[in-house]
C-alpha cells in the first residue's frame, strides 16, 4: 500500500500551510535550520529522506560530526511505494520540533522551466506527531528496527514537548532571510550566466549559418565561374579555324569580350559579398546621410543613362533623418539598384530614386519604366546567381549577385527590401533602412 506523508500532513488540524517554492529555496530553508541548530547548540534527533547529491547533505554532514545526533536516514533503503517522491526532514529536540516535507509528485514549472515544489514547513506539534506516527507505522510494518527508536523519541521528547521556543523561531526566521538573500544572489548570477549562455548559443547559430552560407557560396561560385570559362574556350577554339569570315570572327571576339566581363563581374560580386562581414568588423554601424550619397551615385550614371536616352533623377529631402548603416553599404545599395534600373529599362525610359520617412525607417524607392519582371520569377530574383532572361533578344550583362549583395547588406543593418513589378511597365524596388537612433 502506498503511503504519502504529504497527504497525511494535509489532513492534520490545523491544516499546515503549503509553500510553493523552488529547490534552491528548499535548500536555503534546510541550511537556515542547521545554522540555528549549530549556533544554539541544539542536538536534535532526526529522520531524513533526502534526494541524491552532496548538495542536500552539505549542512547535515558537519552537524552530524559535531553533535553526533541520533539519525534515521531513509534516503536509500525504502521501497518506492513508501514516501515515493517525497523528501523530508523531521527533527525533535526539547527546544524545537518540526518538519520540512517536500512533495515531488505535484511539481509545477515556472517560466524558466524550473520546478516549483509544494512544501510543508511546520512546527505544529500535531502535524509533527502525525507524521512521526505514520513513519513509525511504516517502519514497524517493514520490520525495520529503527521504529523502536522513533517510539522512544516520541515518548521522551514529543509527548513532553509543548511549543517551540519563540527566540529560536525568531532566530530561524532571521537565518532564513539571510540564507534566502544569499541564494537570491546565486540565482541572479545563475540567471545572468544563463542569459549569457543563450546569447552565445544564438551567436553560435549565426556563425553556423554564416559558415553554411559561405561554403554554399564557394560551391556555387565554382560552378558559375566554369560557365564563362567554357564559353571562352569554345570561342577561342572557333577563332582558331582558318577559313573564318570577318563577321564570324567579330562575333566570337564579341563573345569572348562578354564572357570576360561576366567573369570580372562574378569575381567582383563575390569579393563584395565576402567583404561584408569584414566591413562590419572594421566599422560599427553609424549615422549615414542619404543626401551625401545618392546624388553622387546618380551623377556617375548620368552619361550611361544618356547613351541609352534614359532620364535618371532623385529626390532626397534635405531634412531626412540619418540611417544606421555604413557609407559604402548605402553606396553599394544605390549602385546595384540604380544600375539594374538602367540595365533593364529600354531606350527612352525613366529611372528615379526617391527617399522619404516611413515610421522608424527611411524608405528608398528605385522606380523604373523598364521591362518588368514576370510574377513567377519575382521570388527568385534575390537568389544568388539568379540572372533573368530579359527576352529582348540581347544578353544583358550581370552575374546575378547584385540583389543578393543588397539583401545581405540589409540583413546586417536591420533593413528590408521588397519589389513590385509589372511586365512591360516597370519595377519599384523598396528598401527600408533603419533610422539612426543615437
Ligand atoms: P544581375 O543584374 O547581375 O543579373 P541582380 O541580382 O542584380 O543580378 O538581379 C537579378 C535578376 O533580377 C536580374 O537578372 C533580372 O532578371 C532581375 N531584375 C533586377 N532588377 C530588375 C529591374 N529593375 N527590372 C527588371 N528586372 C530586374
Amino acid at each position: 500500500m502506498s503511503v504519502y506523508l504529504y497527504q497525511i500532513a494535509l489532513s492534520c488540524v490545523p491544516k499546515p500551510q503549503i509553500l510553493a517554492i523552488n529547490t534552491i529555496t528548499v535548500n536555503a530553508l534546510l541550511s537556515a535550520l542547521f545554522d540555528v541548530f549549530n549556533e544554539e547548540k541544539i542536538k536534535c534527533n532526526i529522520i531524513i529522506k533526502l534526494p541524491p547529491g552532496e548538495l542536500w547533505r552539505k549542512d547535515l554532514t558537519p552537524y552530524q560530526k559535531v553533535f553526533s545526533p541520533e539519525i534515521i536516514d531513509l534516503s536509500n533503503n525504502l521501497d518506492q511505494e513508501y514516501f515515493y517522491r517525497e523528501y523530508f526532514i523531521l527533527f525533535l529536540s526539547n527546544q524545537i520540533c518540526g518538519l520540512i516535507l517536500v512533495n515531488r509528485h505535484q511539481v509545477k514549472y515556472n517560466f524558466e522551466k524550473k520546478p516549483i515544489l509544494p512544501t510543508i514547513f511546520s512546527f505544529e506539534k500535531q502535524t509533527v506527531a502525525t507524521i512521526l506516527l505514520s513513519i513509525e507505522t511504516v517502519l514497524s510494518g517493514l520490520n525495520m528496527p529503527s521504529y523502536q527508536l522513533i517510539n522512544k523519541w516520541n515518548k521522551e521528547i514529543l509527548k513532553r514537548f509543548k511549543v517551540a521556543d519563540p527566540l529560536i523561531l525568531n532566530k530561524l526566521l532571521n537565518k532564513q532571510i539571510q540564507r534566502l538573500q544569499k541564494m537570491r544572489k546565486y540565482e541572479t548570477n545563475e540567471r545572468i550566466l544563463n542569459a549569457k549562455i543563450r546569447m552565445l548559443e544564438r551567436q553560435n547559430q549565426t556563425l553556423i549559418k554564416e559558415i553554411d552560407f559561405k561554403s554554399e557560396l564557394i560551391k556555387n561560385t565554382a560552378q558559375e565561374l566554369r560557365i564563362p570559362l567554357t564559353n571562352m574556350k569554345t570561342a577561342l577554339g572557333l577563332l582558331e579555324s582558318t577559313n573564318l569570315k570577318m563577321a564570324q570572327r567579330q562575333k566570337y571576339l564579341h563573345l569572348l569580350n562578354n564572357q570576360c566581363d561576366r567573369q570580372t563581374s562574378l569575381i567582383n560580386g563575390i569579393v563584395e559579398l565576402m567583404k561584408l562581414d569584414e566591413d562590419l568588423e572594421k566599422n560599427k554601424l553609424h549615422p549615414v546621410n542619404l543626401a551625401d550619397i545618392v546624388p553622387g551615385v546618380v551623377s556617375t550614371y548620368q552619361s550611361l543613362a544618356q547613351e541609352k536616352e534614359i532620364m535618371i533623377g532623385y529626390t532626397i529631402p534635405e531634412n531626412l533623418p540619418l540611417v544606421n548603416c555604413l557609407e559604402n553599404w548605402v553606396k553599394q545599395i544605390v549602385i546595384n539598384l540604380l544600375s539594374n534600373g538602367i540595365k533593364f529599362t529600354p531606350v527612352g525610359g525613366r529611372v528615379l530614386v526617391k527617399g522619404k520617412l516611413q515610421g522608424e525607417y527611411i524608405l528608398l524607392e528605385f522606380q523604373d519604366t523598364g521591362i518588368g519582371i514576370v510574377s513567377q520569377e519575382l521570388p527568385k530574383i534575390f537568389d544568388r546567381f539568379y540572372h533573368g532572361k530579359p527576352g529582348i533578344g540581347e544578353e544583358v550583362p550581370g552575374c546575378g549577385l547584385g540583389l543578393t549583395i543588397v539583401q545581405q547588406i540589409l540583413i546586417r543593418c536591420g533593413g528590408t527590401i521588397s519589389v513590385n513589378s509589372k511586365v512591360g511597365s516597370g519595377s519599384i524596388f523598396k528598401v527600408l533602412l533603419p533610422i539612426y537612433k543615437g
